[in-house]
């Protein structure tokens, strides 16, 4: 059984979307993930711009957000 992936900042267990934002927002080579709302604070953004944005990499076909 494999561990889940949790966001090194704050813990908590991430989902496919946050360690796809992650890999979009910081690197795609990236072995550190963060969650949601540890990626909005850092960018200074809200999780609901990360969410938008998310909808629109998936709807753009980005091969991350499948
Ligand atoms: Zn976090």
């Amino acid at each position: 059984m494999t561990e889940p992936l949790r966001c090194v900042r704050c813990g908590a267990p991430l989902m496919k979307d946050d360690v796809a934002m992650t890999r979009k927002m910081i690197n795609r080579g990236t072995e550190t993930f963060y969650c949601l709302s540890c990626l909005a604070d850092h960018f200074e953004l809200t999780e609901d711009i990360l969410r938008e944005k998310i909808k629109e990499f998936r709807a753009m076909g980005c091969t991350l957000f499948q």
